[in-house]
Formats: structure tokens, sequence, C-alpha cells
């Protein structure tokens, strides 16, 4: 049992985890992998705006200041009554039935989609030798991994790069993996595709960290500190020691629902969609009670018209953990749901800055631009957003689903305590609901094949 026993020194000692956040080391790969996914933070675009001291273009479009005003209404007390509101807390609950209400207050049936969100393992990775308990070590569940239960050997595989696991038989085994190099989706992808039935991704550096998949992994895939990782390595040579973990989704989230039923092209579906999470102790005005309110005057002023489609408004649960609610809704689509879903309209943190933004499908990016500049909104086309930034219309232009993101361009308060209700400008919100709405009655207008 070589290395068993500094394995279970090391125990004794172990320190408390304390970072926040790990990614692949700086310098080698680019940015894969952050823990949070900050919702967006839009390449160059430096806030030109003076904090707290609104911009006036001009004289605004009278929809687009009585829509600002409306939402901002809105803002304020979902915020006074559901704020903070971080990921699958109770406090995200209580924004959820306070949403629901809204909804309903305006006409809309809702449902509830739950899911499950963290990840924790039960009672770590355990040291077994001929099925006793000999040795018990903390472990992290890698943001995404699967669920599941893996019992096996311990197979090292130095970073887990194609040309280390190449020729190893990993078959029933637990593979353990360096951190660096590449990303720790590649590494448990590598391992996986090997026949693994786990991966355990040892620090770099001392100490523990947390990582993040990119997409679930078909095997459960912890972290554990550089320490522990070292003292595993050994057991590799040692006979008769096997390690088993379990890994299972516990906290859970909720979207919200609310289907407005369309007429003679009622499969086609346009899904209007903003989280309701926000990160652990910020009131979150703009990221994203901006987006939650926006589509609330949306859902307000659309109530009583016709469309020949569907218009599914969801609030998304979980955003800010790993867009965990967006994701969600995207796996449960079917393949005929999926590809008459013909647009997702998402709106996140777009109430601070000087002008509205829009990303995404070129086509509808046009259509929307076209109607910004006969309602003299100035609109900022993006083409790209910053590396490692995503938001809720991800994971559905994954699936092939045009999109647009309605957003701003200040995001320097986001995920911060000054996150607050005046640093949100009504006009931003206001552009955005009449943006979506001149979108909405265009696509309506379109011949249908
Ligand atoms: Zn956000």
């Amino acid at each position: 049992m070589h290395g068993s026993f500094t394995l279970i020194n090391l125990l004794a000692g172990m320190v408390a985890l304390s970072v926040a956040c790990a990614t692949e080391p700086p310098g080698g790969h680019p940015a894969a992998d952050p823990i949070k996914t900050p919702p967006i933070v839009v390449e160059g675009a430096a806030s030109t705006t003076t904090p707290g001291a609104p911009e006036t273009v001009g004289t605004p479009d009278p929809e687009v200041a009585r829509g600002g005003r409306a939402a901002m209404e809105r803002l304020v007390a979902l915020t006074e009554q559901a704020s903070p509101r971080a990921s699958a807390s109770e406090q995200e609950q209580v924004a959820a039935e306070y949403i629901q209400a809204e909804l309903e207050a305006l006409g809309y049936e809702t449902r509830i989609e739950p899911f499950k969100v963290r990840a924790v393992a039960t009672g770590g990775l355990f040291l077994r030798t001929k099925g006793t308990t000999i040795g018990e070590i903390e472990v992290f569940p890698i943001l995404l991994t699967a669920e599941g239960s893996a019992t096996g050997s311990v197979a090292d595989v130095s970073a887990g790069l194609k040309e280390d696991v190449a020729g190893q038989e990993l078959k029933g085994k637990i593979a353990l993996i360096k951190r660096g190099g590449i990303t720790f989706q590649e590494k448990v992808d590598n391992v996986a595709q090997a026949g693994a039935v786990a991966a355990v991704v040892y620090n770099n550096e001392p100490g523990p960290f947390r990582g993040t998949l990119r997409y679930e992994s078909a095997i459960p895939a912890v972290s554990v500190s550089m320490e522990e990782g070292i003292a595993l390595r050994n057991l590799e040579y040692a006979e008769n020691v096997e390690v088993a973990l379990n890994v299972k989704y516990s906290a859970g989230s909720e979207n919200l629902v609310a289907v407005k039923p369309g007429g003679d092209k009622g499969e086609r579906i346009v899904v209007l969609g903003a989280h309701y999470d926000t990160v652990p102790n910020v009131p979150g005005a703009n990221d994203n009670g901006s987006g939650i309110a926006t589509l609330l005057e949306v859902a307000s002023v659309i109530a009583n018209k016709e469309y020949a489609f569907t218009v599914e408004i969801v609030m998304f649960g979980a955003e800010e953990i790993g867009l965990f609610g967006s994701r969600y809704y995207v796996k449960e689509l079917d393949d005929n749901k999926r590809t008459n879903t013909i647009a997702m309209l998402n709106f996140d943190a777009l109430g601070s800055g000087k002008n509205p933004g829009i990303y995404g499908d070129p086509e509808l990016l046009d259509v929307l631009g076209q109607y910004a500049s006969t309602s003299g909104i100035e609109v900022e086309k993006k083409n790209s957003m910053a590396p490692g930034t995503s938001s809720d219309h991800a994971p559905f232009s994954e699936a092939g689903i045009p999109v647009v993101f309605f957003l701003a361009d200040d995001f320097s308060r986001i995920h911060s305590p000054e996150d607050t209700l005046e640093f949100v400008r009504p006009e931003l919100l206001g552009s955005a609901v009449a943006m979506t709405v001149a979108l909405l009655d265009q696509l309506d207008a379109r011949a249908w094949d």
C-alpha cells in the first residue's frame, strides 16, 4: 500500500478550500473553463458613461419612453421584493414565485420546469483494499460533471493529452490527470473515450481548486489538491487498492415558462428568455433585473396581440453558475420542437451604459437595425463576445437556433454590490421592449413556408 500513509497523513492537515475559482493555469492555455459565467463582457466595450449621469440623446421615441418607464417600475418592484437571488437558493425560489405571480397577473398560464444544478460528492474519494475502506479524501465535483458512482484502480495519465492516453488500457479505471495544458473538458473527454470510469484532476499548484467543463461529461469528474493528487499517483503501483467515488446532483433550481399559444402556425415557436438569478449578495439590478423587467414588460405589451407562432416566455434559473436553466431547456427540446423554434431572444444586463446593444443572427439583427434607425434608437450591433463570457442564448445557438442577445455596453458593476437601480437607465429598457415587439411583428408578417 505504497503511498497510502502519506495520503492519510495529509488528510489531517488538509487546508480548507479557499480557492473560489480556477481556470487552467495562466500562461499556457487560453482562458478555458472559468468557474463562473460572467454573463456578458463585450470586447472593447469600455464604459463611456458617467455613473449616475443619464445620457440624453435627442427626444426619445414615445413608445421607448413609455416602455422604459413601465419596465423601470417592474424593475424597482422586483429589486425591492426579490433580491438578492443567488442561484439555486431559497432566495431564487422567492424570486421565481414573485415573477410567476407577475406573469399570471398579465393573464399567462405558467409552468415550472425543475432541474438539478449542483453536483456533490457523497463522502469524497474512498481508498479501499479488499473491500475495506482505509482512507478518504475530499473531492470537488467539476461543474457540469456527469452523475454516477465509480470504483476502480488508479491510472496515472499525466496531463490527459491525447498522446498521454494513447495506448493506455483505461477500461474500468479511474484516470488521474494533472491540471494544465488543455481544458478540463478535453482531459475528461480523452480519458472517457479510452474507457475510464471516472476522472480525478489534481492541481498543479498547492491546494485544491474548482473547475468547470463546457458541457456535461460522460463520466464523473472531480478535482483534488496537488498534495492528494501526488499521493494518489503513488497508488497506481499499490496492489489491491481501489478508489471509489459517488457524485450526485443535489441542489435544485427551476425555469418558469409562460406560453402564449400561436394561431395557424402555432407549431412554430419564438422563445423569449432572461435569467432571474444573481450571484450571491448583490442586488442584481442590471444583471439581470434589467432583463427580467424588460421581458415582463414585453409580456405585458404582447399579452393581447395575436401571433401566428407560439411565444414561450422563459425565466431561466441558475444562469450564473453555468447556464443551467437554458442548458436544461434546450436539452429537453425534442427534434420537432427544436427545428420549429425559429428564434430565441435573450435579455441580459441590458440596462447600464450609453446605447442598447444587439448580438446574434445577422438576418434578425438587420431587421432590428432597420426598425431602430426609423425609431431613433442608436443600437450597436456587436460582432463578438469577449472570450469566456456567455449567457442563456448560447445553448440555443449551439443547437442551431437563430438567437438575438439584447445587452448594453457597461458591465463594470455586474456581480458587485454596486449593481444597483441608480445605474439602470429606463431608455435602455424601453428600447429593448420596443425592438422586441417590432421584431415579433416583423416575424409575424413574414410569409411562412
Ligand atoms: Zn446575467
